[in-house]
């Protein structure tokens, strides 16, 4: 069986860097390398609802920002199926039956979950919806028959917990569904992107985010607030490297031809570490390098937006189109799954004979 890819993404809000390097970069990768057979990208609205359901309109005006992020970066709605999740109804129906799957205590065991739930302050008053999202996962990773799902660790516990279903469903019912694997970035940072304040994820529900919409200037001052080491006050002393957060950005985006470009006193990165561990290498250096480099990897992308921000029927065309193709081919998946099952009454001959044989004779 060939390669089948699905990603996405819930429309809280705008993406963020942390999206580009956990997950969009390596979309485009796989796009532009174009081995695959399909290749889907779901605007997670119904799983939003799951943790925003007393704010639908946040989640409303979101699924056209993340969609224009996407295009942004260059995915190319002719070789990837963009869609919005709550319109697929078989996602639906699917969670429905996987439910029966997977124990109450299992889905209280996921860790994403776990600390989801923390960081929410849910306790006790989780809503059932937001404990089963694993489960419609499932629905959506399996309705597509995907098996390669581009994410970052966060993510992995779902796939996990879907591919347990999947086994399950298969030894009840039938081979039908697909085993799936997540596909990490190499490196270990650009799994989970810190947020600006040393947090350890940068999420859009945490208020730390630099958004692939920022402009120059909002980038610029989030940079010059990001913390770095508390005990580095004067430019001559020295400096932390590890868990300041501007070094690991820069582990992340500098090139050693940045360093040609912008900050010629340093050859690489770890000579510009060498001299902050050593002092006399200022925040503010190396922040104003951080903000060079950003702008030269965002500005494209910036452009790009505007060119969408004002065509916006060709985004509303382009998703609209994505997801008829999408129901198309979550319906296919359902019906096999109902017939494994056999809850495909009236689309099975066998039905009617069987109920005929069974009282007609008697
Ligand atoms: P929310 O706060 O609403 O959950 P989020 O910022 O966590 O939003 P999601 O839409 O849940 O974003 O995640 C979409 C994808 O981006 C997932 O594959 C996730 O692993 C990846 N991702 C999100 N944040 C980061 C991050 N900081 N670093 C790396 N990958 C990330
Ligand atoms: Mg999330």
């Amino acid at each position: 069986m060939g390669k089948i890819i699905l990603t996405g993404d819930r429309p809280t809000g705008k993406l963020h860097i942390g999206h580009y390097v956990g997950s969009l970069r390596n979309r485009i990768k796989l796009q532009n390398a174009g081995d695959y057979d399909k290749y889907y990208i779901m605007v997670a609205d119904a799983q939003a609802l799951t943790d925003n359901f007393d704010n639908p309109k946040k989640i409303r005006d979101n699924v056209i920002e993340v969609v224009l992020d996407y295009l942004s970066v260059g995915i190319d709605p002719k070789k990837v199926i963009i869609f919005i999740q709550s319109e697929v109804s078989a996602l639906s129906e699917l969670t429905c039956y996987y439910l029966n799957l997977v124990t109450l205590s299992r889905l209280l065991r996921n860790p994403t979950v776990k600390s989801e739930i923390a960081m929410r302050g849910f306790d006790n008053t989780v809503p059932s919806g937001f404990l089963n999202y694993p489960v419609s996962q499932t629905a959506d990773i399996t309705a597509f028959k995907a098996n390669c799902i581009p994410v970052g660790d966060d993510q992995l516990p779902m796939i996990e917990q879907a591919n347990e279903i999947v086994r399950k469903f298969n030894s009840i019912y039938g081979d039908v569904l697909v085993e799936s694997e997540a596909l990490l970035p190499e490196n270990e940072f650009e799994r989970r992107v810190p947020g600006i304040d040393g947090k350890a994820k940068m999420s859009k529900s945490l208020n730390n985010a630099i958004f692939l919409a920022d402009t120059k200037e909002e980038v610029a001052r989030k940079v010059m607030n990001m913390y770095t080491d508390p005990n580095h006050i004067k430019v001559s002393d020295p400096g932390k490297v590890e868990g300041n957060i501007v070094f690991l950005y820069l582990d992340i985006f500098a090139k050693d031809e940045h360093f040609e470009k912008y900050l010629p006193d340093y050859k690489n990165i770890d000579e510009l570490k060498n001299k902050y561990r050593e002092g006399g290498l200022g925040d503010v250096t190396i922040k104003k390098f951080l903000i060079s480099i950003l702008e030269e990897e965002f500005a494209p992308i910036r452009e790009k937006r505007k060119y969408y921000e004002t065509h916006i029927d060709e985004v509303y065309k382009i998703i609209e189109e994505g997801t008829k193709k999408a129901i198309e081919d979550a319906n296919a998946t359902l019906r096999e799954v109902k017939n494994a099952i056999g809850i495909n009454y009236f689309a099975d001959d066998n039905f009617c004979k069987e109920i005929r044989s069974k009282y007609m004779q008697g």
